[in-house]
């Protein structure tokens, strides 16, 4: 690898990328193709960024700041116009052509071979032949994946949805409507859009949107500017937040703890923004408790009934070799499964994974026992 172009790439001189060498750059050398990866943001390269074998930089996908007061936020970092589009809940994919083959790499940069299978299948692989310097940015939404699971989208098992587009090499996003239009072009499923509101009436129709998406159980929205001059912003909805209270309080010792502060804090902004009524409030208030103390109690009856816990996931694959490269990929990543042997279904094979949450498991057993916080 040529290193002084790849500095050069990245904007940053050759000694400063020799110096984060073994400390903030890794080298992986497997699945095929090698690469370099950026763990951590430095010298204005996001984290996630990865130089292939070949001197090919795909940049991370930058960060996205949350609105908290939301009418008040869009005043102040938007002018105009803004574009409204549904914040997909799953987990962030850049696709990308390496070498003539596509890849899919998570949010720090590893290729995961279990999402790389199902992009494959799912996106004309004749955008990549037209276009090979494309980097496709978007959202696997579904059930069926130990990241982020949710079943509150029209598949059983994992889809991928776009909502941007950008080029190797490049940190330049192509934004909302190149995206959609690529999306049509291809016929590759893109994030729903909402339309395009005038900033004054803005406010009034994000909130409504954001109420009916969290009635189905959808995340909420991003923020977009249609000219692509200022950073998106993303506001959820409160039924979202509490599931992932719900999820974070079953395994309370393996999910971080100030997942919990942001979040309910978030509540509380919103509660105050729509003017909500003491008895709407009420409503709020007794959601956010039962998301947090009905899985934690499970969890603690569970456990005293001698019950191991554990957090149980599938997926389906074409081939077996992509299971045995996945169970490989999730170990990498500090992320301790235990895969079943994979079961023929329908030309595919169901593989079911147990997740262990040891941290959970022995600090609620300590504490049952009497042992001290
Ligand atoms: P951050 O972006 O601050 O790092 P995070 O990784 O915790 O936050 P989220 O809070 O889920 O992620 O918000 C940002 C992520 O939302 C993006 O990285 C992307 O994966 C996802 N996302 C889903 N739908 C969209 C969309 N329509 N436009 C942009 N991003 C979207
Ligand atoms: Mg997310």
């Amino acid at each position: 690898m040529n290193l002084s172009r790849v500095a050069n790439k990245l904007g940053i001189p050759l000694e400063r990328l020799e110096g984060l060498q073994e400390t903030i750059i890794k080298g992986c050398s497997w699945p095929e193709p090698g690469l370099i990866r950026f763990e951590k943001t430095v010298s204005g390269v996001e984290a996630g960024t990865v130089v292939f074998e070949s001197g090919e930089v795909v940049f991370g996908y930058p960060k996205i700041r949350r609105a908290m007061m939301l009418g008040p936020a869009l005043k102040r970092h938007f002018s105009g116009r803004v574009a409204v589009e549904e914040k997909m809940n799953g987990y962030n994919l850049r696709v990308a052509s390496v070498d003539g083959s596509v890849l899919a790499l998570t949010r720090g940069g590893f290729i995961c071979p279990y999402s790389t299978e199902v992009v494959r299948e799912q996106i004309d692989p004749q955008v990549f032949e037209d276009h090979p310097e494309l980097v496709l940015c978007g959202e696997m939404v579904g059930p069926e994946n130990p990241y982020v699971s949710k079943s509150v989208y029209p598949t059983d098992s994992v889809e991928f949805y776009l909502f941007d587009v950008s080029t190797k090499n490049s940190r330049r996003l192509q934004g909302v409507f190149a995206t959609h239009q690529l999306a049509e072009e291809y016929g590759i499923q893109a994030a729903p859009f909402f339309g395009e509101f005038r900033l004054d009436r803005a406010y009034e129709e994000i909130m409504q949107i954001v109420r009916q998406l969290g009635k189905r159980g959808r995340e909420g929205v991003v923020l977009k500017d249609p000219d692509g001059q200022v950073s998106p912003l993303k506001y959820t909805s409160s039924e979202s937040t509490c599931s992932d209270l719900e999820l974070a309080f079953r395994y309370y010792n393996d999910y971080a703890a100030d997942f919990l502060v942001s979040r309910v804090i978030r509540e509380g902004f919103q509660s105050v923004e729509w003017n909500e009524s003491p008895e709407a409030l009420r409503a709020r208030a007794t959601r956010l408790g039962e998301s947090i103390l009905m899985p934690l109690t499970d969890t603690i009856k569970r456990k005293m009934d001698r019950e191991q816990i554990v957090q149980k996931m599938q997926i389906r694959v074409k081939s077996i070799q992509t299971a045995r490269e996945f169970e490989q990929h999730l170990r990498r990543m500090g992320m301790k499964a235990i895969f079943d042997v994979p079961e023929p279904m329908d030309g595919e094979y169901l593989v079911r994974i147990t997740k262990l949450v040891m941290s959970t498991n022995d600090k609620t057993q300590a504490l049952i026992e009497g042992k001290t916080w």
